[in-house]
C-alpha cells in the first residue's frame, strides 16, 4: 500500500479556529493512524489576505495541541516557478487559455447572468482568441490571467469519502482562473499542483471546499495526474445552527489555552465535532483516538460545537489528573507563597472533582488564600432555621471545637465522629448544626465537605472563620 500523506493546508489569512483545528487534527489522525505523514503547507498565495502572525499562531497551536508536523511549514509563495511550470504545460496541451476580459466585461456578463438567473460564471469569449490575437495583445502588454479550459459537454464526478458519489454537470463549472494578472497562481492551481508533487493521498478539508473538487478533478485529468481520496469535513455549527461564532464560545484555538482547558480534552472535544465512533464512550486519549478513527466513520451532517460539551469533558480530563499535574499547570495563572503551597494543595484537592477549567484555580486563591471570606451571613442560616438559633448553634460548635486536639483535625473522619456524638447530646438536628458549620469554614454556599476542609485549614484557622462567622450573623 502506498505511504498515507496527508497535508494541513490552512491559508494565513488569520488565527487558527476550532474549524481549522478540527480539519488539522482530522489530517495528523489520519496520518499517525496509518503510520503516515502529515505536512503543514501554508497556502499565501493571497498575498493580500495576508495576516502578521497568523503563520506563528498557527505554529503555536498546532504545538500546543500536540499535532506534530513531520514537514513543513511549507510556503507556497517560495514555490511559485513550480505552479508557472504547469501553467505553462497547461497552456501548450490546450488546457487552459489566457483571458483579457476586464473586471468590467466581467461584471456586466454577471449581471445579465443574474438578471436571467443562470449560473454565474465566465462567458468563454476568449476561448476562441486566435493564437495571432493572443500575441499581439501580449506584446501590447494588455493585462491577461490564466482560465481553465473546462471541457464544454459531459460531466465530472468524484467519490467523497464523506459525501459520496458527486457529479456536475461541465456545462456548470466555471473556466477558473489559475494564473491572476500578476502572475501569481490562484489557491485552485497552486492547491492541486502541491498535492500532487507532495504525493497527498488524502485530501481531508472542510466541507466549503467541496464545490470547487470538480474543477480540482478537470485539473488533474488535464495533467494526467492520479487522483488522492477526497475527504470533506462537515460544517461545525454552534447549538442554534448558526454558523460557529464567539456568542458559542471561543472560536480561536489558542484561546482555549488562556482559558485553563486541556489540549486533551479539547481534542477528545473535538473529534467528536463530525467523527461518530459507533460506540458507547466518549473518552478518548489521544492513542485511542489515534487507534479508533476512522474517515469512514465521518457523518456529512453538520456538528454541533457544544461548550457546555466541552466543559464537562475537560472537568473529567482534569478530575483523571494527579494533584501534583494540576497545580504545576495552575502555575501558568497564579502563584502561590511559600507558606500558603501546603494549604494551598489541601483545597485544590477538595475542589478537583468540580473544576471545570484549570484557571478556576484562581477563583479558589482568590477565595481561600484571604485572612477572612466575604459572604453575605444570610447564608449561614439553613433553611428551616433562624439567625437567632444559628447564632446560638455556631456558640456552641465554637465551645466544643475549643476542647477538640489538633491532632484529631488531621483526620476528617475522627472530626465527623466528634460532631456526630455532638449533635447527639445536645439534641440538634444535622442540618442546624452542620449547614452553618460548613458555610463558616468554607465561606461558599456550595463547597467541598466541612470536615475535609477543617481540616485542611487546621484548628486556628477554622475557630478563626467560626467566630468571624458568628461576629457577621450577630452584626446581622
Ligand atoms: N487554504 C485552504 C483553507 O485555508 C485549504 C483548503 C484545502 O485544504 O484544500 O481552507
Amino acid at each position: 500500500m502506498k505511504k498515507v500523506v496527508v497535508r494541513f493546508a490552512p491559508s494565513p489569512t488569520g488565527f487558527l479556529h476550532i474549524g481549522g483545528l478540527r480539519t488539522a487534527l482530522f489530517n495528523w489522525l489520519w496520518a499517525r493512524k496509518n503510520k503516515g505523514k502529515f505536512i503543514l503547507r501554508i497556502e499565501d498565495t493571497d498575498q493580500g489576505r495576508l495576516v502578521e502572525g497568523a503563520v506563528d499562531n498557527i505554529k503555536e497551536a498546532l504545538q500546543w495541541y500536540g499535532l506534530d508536523f513531520d514537514e513543513g511549514p511549507i510556503l507556497q509563495s517560495e514555490r511559485l516557478e513550480l505552479y508557472k511550470k504547469y501553467a505553462d504545460e497547461l497552456l501548450e496541451k490546450g488546457s487552459a487559455y489566457q483571458c483579457f476580459c476586464s473586471a468590467e466585461r466581467l461584471a456586466e456578463v454577471r449581471k445579465v447572468q443574474e438578471v436571467n438567473k443562470q449560473a454565474t460564471k465566465y462567458d468563454g469569449l476568449c476561448r476562441s482568441l486566435s493564437k495571432e490575437d493572443v500575441t499581439q495583445k501580449i506584446k501590447a502588454g494588455d493585462s491577461h490571467v490564466l482560465r481553465l479550459k473546462v471541457p464544454q459537454d459531459g460531466s465530472t464526478s468524484f467519490d467523497d469519502l464523506v459525501y459520496g458519489k458527486i457529479t456536475v454537470a461541465n456545462a456548470n463549472i466555471d473556466d477558473q482562473v489559475l494564473l491572476k494578472s500578476d502572475g501569481w497562481p490562484t489557491y485552485h492551481l497552486a492547491n492541486v499542483v502541491d498535492d500532487h508533487d507532495m504525493a497527498v493521498t488524502h485530501v481531508i478539508r472542510a466541507e466549503e471546499w467541496l464545490p470547487s473538487t470538480p474543477k480540482h478533478i478537470i485539473l488533474y485529468q488535464m495533467m494526467d495526474w492520479p487522483l488522492p481520496v477526497f475527504s470533506h469535513l462537515p460544517m461545525v455549527l454552534g447549538p442554534d445552527k448558526t454558523k460557529l461564532s464567539k456568542r458559542h464560545g471561543a472560536v480561536a484555538a489558542l484561546e482555549y489555552k488562556k482559558l485553563g482547558y486541556l489540549p486533551e480534552a479539547v481534542l477528545n472535544f473535538i473529534a467528536l465535532l463530525g467523527w461518530n465512533p459507533k460506540i458507547e464512550k466518549e473518552i478518548f486519549s489521544i492513542k485511542e483516538l489515534i487507534s479508533e478513527f476512522d474517515l469512514s466513520k465521518v457523518n456529512k451532517a453538520s456538528a454541533i460545537f457544544n461548550i457546555e460539551k466541552l466543559d464537562w469533558m475537560n472537568g473529567q480530563y482534569i478530575k483523571n489528573l494527579e494533584l501534583d499535574q494540576l497545580l504545576n499547570m495552575s502555575k501558568n495563572f497564579l502563584e502561590i507563597k511559600k507558606e500558603d503551597k501546603l494549604f494551598f494543595s489541601k483545597v485544590v484537592r477538595l475542589h478537583q472533582d468540580r473544576l471545570k477549567k484549570i484557571k478556576e484555580i484562581v477563583e479558589i486563591a482568590n477565595h481561600y488564600l484571604v485572612a477572612s471570606y466575604k459572604y453575605d451571613p444570610k447564608i449561614l442560616v439553613p433553611k428551616s432555621g433562624s439567625p437567632e438559633e444559628t447564632i446560638i448553634i455556631l456558640g456552641l460548635i465554637i465551645t466544643k471545637l475549643k476542647t477538640v486536639d489538633q491532632k484529631d483535625f488531621d483526620q476528617d473522619d475522627r472530626l465527623k465522629n466528634i460532631f456526630e456524638e455532638f449533635i447527639q447530646e445536645k439534641e440538634l438536628t444535622n442540618k442546624s448544626v452542620l449547614w452553618p458549620l460548613r458555610v463558616a469554614i468554607t465561606g461558599l454556599e456550595k463547597s467541598p465537605g466541612v470536615f475535609e476542609m477543617m481540616s485542611a485549614l487546621g484548628k486556628q484557622k477554622a475557630l478563626q472563620h467560626l467566630e468571624e462567622g458568628l461576629k457577621k450573623l450577630q452584626k446581622g
